[in-house]
């Protein structure tokens, strides 16, 4: 559990914990289990202006102004150790928070500490560039400041790996943070500011404040001392937010939902591609942004991969995210549940549900599980088809040329990340290379490292997580031209 006065979750602003000015809470749900495990406290407009203070105040005047690149380095390493050795602790908080099976929540916290020690390898090596100029005798060269403020405004699905993904580039580059986590799940972000607090951030550098989108998050996106906003959530919100965001010219990286295709064409290693597309989707019960939600597969092994999908896929054991064998757990909330049942119950009328698509009942019934899914020969018109479920639900079509089979996976709002399969040099550079998206896995699923960069064509957002490219986008370039005397 987190830092809390009785059941109610504190704020963590400029380097202390302090209870919300507002007594207004929202009841933090097991959906495990469907009881509330806190309340998390709602932080007032006047909660958000002193954690934006308190980071403006970090970012210029404040200690971490006048660090080097190296002494931040230092800092993020001492960051880094802190989340191994509370990997445990916030794996288990994150599990009863949002339901993600411990083994992976505990392995996301280590995962998040090998990603903080990947950016702080970067903060002592951002640097300018000398540029060539027309002008004899002239010196030009460019300068990269940290962008600022940022506000972080992350999802609940996976609510260390992206808190993370954001902090890390964003204070490896200099800037501070106010970080605002999901209200569907609070407590994982409020634990790593103890992890903040503990390697010893100087005061203002990580802020957390909890509250509603609606609310806190809007205040953060619109406040006149934010510099950037780093939204991750869902398409349409991140629609609203890049508006709201250009009204004050603030910086925005979004990163949005998705609708990948894993396309398996019939020369693949169809037990690695079916093994593949079950992981694509259940990881996270589904809950994730790269689900390979749409798989494609080579009319001529379209039944027998569909086979071994669903054979593989039944395996997989749904329980208690908190026992060491259970692999999917439930979804976040009874409301998201209605919804991914609804989704496979309109496509009944046009597929063929070969697996699940209901809710679990017996000793799972007060959780929110639904089953694993997979639905046959989809209608590529309909909402299950388009549109992000967001639940362990694989729809499946054939196709026969590979032509078709880009055709069929660029045919989509989204261009988070996609799959091919395939031994075929000439299908998995061509296909991959004619894919829309941020990302393409060639015979693997949802290999993730924090050097590579992460992102979204089209409506899956704007801005790269991830590698270099992440670091240089939590900066601001300043050109200084010099004209020398002649010696
Ligand atoms: P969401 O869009 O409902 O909420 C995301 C965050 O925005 C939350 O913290 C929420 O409180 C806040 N918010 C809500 N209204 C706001 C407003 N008006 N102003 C400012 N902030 C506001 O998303 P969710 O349901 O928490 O997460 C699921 C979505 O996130 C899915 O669409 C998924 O694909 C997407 N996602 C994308 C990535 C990626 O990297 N591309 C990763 C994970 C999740």
């Amino acid at each position: 559990m987190t830092r809390m006065s009785g059941s109610r979750t504190q704020l963590y602003i400029d380097g202390a914990w302090s209870e919300a000015t507002s007594d207004e809470t929202r009841p933090v749900i097991n959906p495990a289990t469907g009881k509330a495990i806190a309340d998390m406290a709602i932080a007032s407009t006047a909660d958000v202006d002193r954690a934006v203070a308190a980071a403006r105040a970090a970012l210029e005047t404040g200690p971490w102004s006048q660090m080097t690149g190296y002494a931040r380095r230092g800092l993020l390493l001492a960051f880094a150790r802190e989340l191994r050795d509370a990997a445990a602790s916030i794996g288990e908080t994150a599990t009863d928070d949002m339901g993600m099976p411990l083994m992976f929540t505990t392995a996301s916290t280590i995962v998040a500490a090998d990603y903080v020690e990947y950016f702080a390898g970067w903060a002592d090596k951002i640097a300018g560039e000398v540029v060539p100029t027309p002008v004899p005798g002239a010196l030009d060269y460019t300068i990269r400041h940290p962008v600022g403020v940022v506000a972080a405004i992350v999802p609940w699905n996976a609510p260390i790996y992206i808190s993370i993904s954001k902090l890390a580039p964003a204070l490896a580059a200099g800037c501070t943070v106010v970080l605002k986590p999901s209200e569907e799940a609070p407590l994982a972000p409020l634990k790593l500011a103890e992890c903040v607090e503990r390697a010893g951030f100087p005061p203002g550098v990580v802020n957390v404040v909890t509250g509603l989108g609606p609310g806190v998050g809007a205040a953060l996106v619109a406040h006149p001392g934010v510099d950037k906003v780093s939204f991750t959530g869902g398409t349409e919100l991140g629609r609203v937010i890049g508006a709201e965001a250009a009204r004050t010219f603030k910086r925005v990286a979004l990163e949005l939902g998705g609708k990948s295709a894993n396309i398996v064409f019939a020369d693949a290693d169809l037990d690695a591609a079916a093994m593949g597309a079950t992981m694509a989707v259940l990881m996270n019960t589904g809950q994730q942004c790269i689900a390979g939600s749409r798989l494609l597969v080579q009319r001529p092994v379209y039944e027998e991969v569909l086979g071994k999908v669903a054979a593989i896929t039944g395996g997989w054991s749904v329980g208690d995210p908190r026992a060491s064998t259970s692999q999917v757990g439930p979804l976040i909330s009874e409301r998201h549940l209605d919804r991914v049942v609804g989704y496979v119950g309109e496509a009944a009328a046009s597929g063929r549900v070969v697996l699940g698509g209901e809710r679990l009942g017996g000793d799972l019934a007060d959780g929110f599980y639904v089953g694993p899914t997979l639905v046959a020969d989809v209608d590529t018109t309909s909402a299950l088809w388009r549109e992000e479920v967001f639940g362990p639900v694989t729809v499946a079509v054939p196709f026969d040329t590979p032509a078709e089979a880009v055709a069929l996976a660029n045919d989509s709002d989204f261009g988070l990340a996609g799959g091919v399969w395939t031994h075929d040099l000439d299908t998995a550079h061509g296909v991959a290379g004619a894919m829309r998206t941020g990302t393409v896995w060639v015979n693997s699923y949802l290999a993730m490292f924090p050097s590579a960069p992460f992102g979204g064509h089209k409506e899956s957002g704007v801005g790269r997580e991830g590698g270099r490219v992440a670091v240089e986008e939590y900066t601001e370039l300043t050109n200084v031209f010099l004209q020398l005397r002649p010696v």
